[in-house]
């Protein structure tokens, strides 16, 4: 075997024990989990939006821009109709293994790799979000077996794109307790989606870190659309009202759990043309209010948002701007945000109060 096992790193229980939370932090994220799975058992009608920087690679700039989002979601109409999951996303699936993994390989975007300190480092962020914002967040579950350092604090947890397809990822999915979004395989296959929400929904025997582990199986385990590339590299979009009648068609001539999806409104969807996101919002609620079937299915967004509108290379430094890819600014943002509540009631007037 040719790795250098540089360094014996603390189990999940030792770092939550050097990190713990509070009973009040705890309490929080059990509220909301609850409030997240009514939404996915389609027991409440507010609607998700998953939002935050492509890769939160800076505690400063990210707790300030949760804080933002905060004061939004502690608005009247917006505590109503929305419930925000603040993107954390820590780790960084790379297409060619090349670029920047995210905060748990490099705490410092321009220093190199540190895994110890990565660890405490996405630790610290996540539980400030949770204590001084009231938000326990969303990640990528990238490393199934990392997860646990960061359980007491996540309400949610999407699969890649790049991992869909991985047994690990399905199995562990099955026994995280939270929902889980699988989002379609870049090459854009919906049945291996599906094949990941199929096997998350079962109950499965593994080895996890070490031990044999059992797992009962996760009703909340759903779709996450977000584009695809074809044979020639080439990104296409498939939000579009057909798109949807096609996964809707494939939930119902199947069994499943609690049928669901967000939609990614970046990634393949957008082109990574971060202002077309308030386009294609808009154009997925356009489907929700035309049709009842794929009002009930779609849960939610997936948007990629930050401080500064766009990208930039880590070695710029420029405070809230996204060093993977571009993302919305902020007053787009907050614009938007208010945008979809305001769409969400006439919506929901449409299709509730008939
Ligand atoms: C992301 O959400 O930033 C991401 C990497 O997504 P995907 O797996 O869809 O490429
Ligand atoms: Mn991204």
């Amino acid at each position: 075997m040719n790795m250098n096992l540089k360094r014996q790193l603390p189990t999940p229980a030792e770092v939550k024990k050097m990190y713990p939370i509070t009973k009040e932090m705890e309490e929080i994220k059990k509220e909301r989990d609850i409030e997240i799975q009514k939404i996915f058992k389609g027991e409440s009608n507010k609607f998700i939006l998953i939002i935050g920087p492509c890769s939160a690679d800076r505690e400063d700039s990210v707790i300030d821009y949760i804080k933002r989002l905060r004061k939004v979601q502690d608005d009247k109409l917006i505590k109503e109709e929305i419930m925000i999951i603040p993107r954390i996303y820590t780790n960084k699936p790379r297409t060619t293994g090349e670029g920047y993994k995210g905060m748990l390989h490099q705490p410092n975007p321009l220093s190199d790799p540190d895994m110890l300190k990565g660890i405490i480092a996405i630790r610290k962020m996540h539980m400030r979000a949770l204590l001084e914002t009231g938000f326990s967040c969303a990640d990528e579950m990238l490393y199934p077996e990392n997860h646990s350092f960061l359980s007491d604090l996540l309400s949610y947890v999407a699969v890649g794109a790049r991992s869909v397809e991985n047994q690990q990822h399905r199995l562990v999915a099955s026994g995280v307790g939270i929902p889980v979004g699988m989002k379609n395989p870049t090459s854009g296959d919906l049945s291996v989606m599906l094949n990941a929400i199929k096997a998350a929904e079962k109950k499965h025997t593994f080895i996890y870190r070490g031990y044999e582990t059992d797992t009962p199986g996760n009703e909340y385990a759903h779709a996450i659309l977000r584009g695809y590339v074809n044979h020639h590299g080439e990104s296409h979009p498939n939000y579009h009202y057909e798109d949807l009648i096609l996964l809707k068609n494939m939930y119902d001539n199947d069994s499943f759990l609690n049928p669901a999806v967000i939609i990614d409104t970046n990634h393949s969807n957008s082109g990574k043309k971060y202002e077309e996101q308030i386009r294609i919002s808009k154009e997925v609620l356009h489907s929700c209010s035309y049709n009842e079937g794929i009002y009930k299915l779609i849960k939610g967004l997936m948007i990629e948002s930050y401080i500064e509108d766009g990208c930039q290379k880590a070695e710029e430094n420029i405070y809230g701007k996204s060093i993977t890819d571009p993302c919305l600014g902020w007053e787009k943002t907050e614009k938007l945000i208010y945008e979809i509540a305001e769409y969400r009631v006439q919506i929901k007037n449409k299709h509730e109060k008939k």
